[in-house]
């Protein structure tokens, strides 16, 4: 069966990625994610990158808060038909991921998924590389996300199910 593309083009068709079922359009080569998708495949780390890809991506990303023209698109949840709200993934990383704030999936722009991986490997590689300097670091995300807790900000489920997934390997790379 045929989803029509949230993006406004064309069809979604289903994709085996890295083991994961995932739908990519065909058009505009959106991907959307259902809930827990990306931690999955986050989790995976089946992709090999080749250097250049990887260097080429690290020097693209970076940058803090949301685009005008991010803001303005309205794309809405394949399940629940709300608004997906624009985010900086991990607030800093340059990467803007639209997902639902109920938690039914999220929704990636053409080599968005690509980017977040390699800036989740690399970050893991770093954190494991030089773990005592990235203590600080660790506990600011803890901290981060303990206070969006007790104020309600709602980001999605999935959005904090892979910070949290995060949080837990770098902890016990430093054991
Ligand atoms: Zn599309
Ligand atoms: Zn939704």
């Amino acid at each position: 069966m045929m989803v029509e593309c949230i993006n406004g083009c064309g069809g979604m068709a289903a994709t085996h990625y890295e083991g994961v079922e995932i739908d990519v359009c065909g058009c505009c080569s959106g991907v959307w994610l259902d809930f827990g998708e990306l931690t999955q495949i986050v989790e995976i780390r089946g992709a090999a990158w080749s250097e250049n890809v990887v260097e080429k991506v690290l020097t693209s990303l970076g940058g803090k808060g949301v685009p005008v023209k991010e803001r303005e698109r309205e794309l809405t949840c394949r399940v629940c038909n709300n608004a997906l709200p624009p985010s900086n993934y991990q607030s800093n990383s340059g990467i803007i991921v639209n997902a639902c704030p109920d938690g039914h999936g999220v929704w990636l722009d053409a080599g968005e998924l690509e980017k977040l991986q390699i800036f989740m490997e690399r970050w893991q590689d770093i954190a494991a590389r030089d773990a005592d300097k990235h203590q600080h670091l660790l506990r600011q995300i803890e901290v981060d996300y303990a206070d969006k807790k007790s104020k309600g900000l709602r980001e999605g489920p999935a959005y904090f199910e892979v910070i949290n997934i995060f949080i837990n390997r770098v902890i016990s790379l430093m054991e």
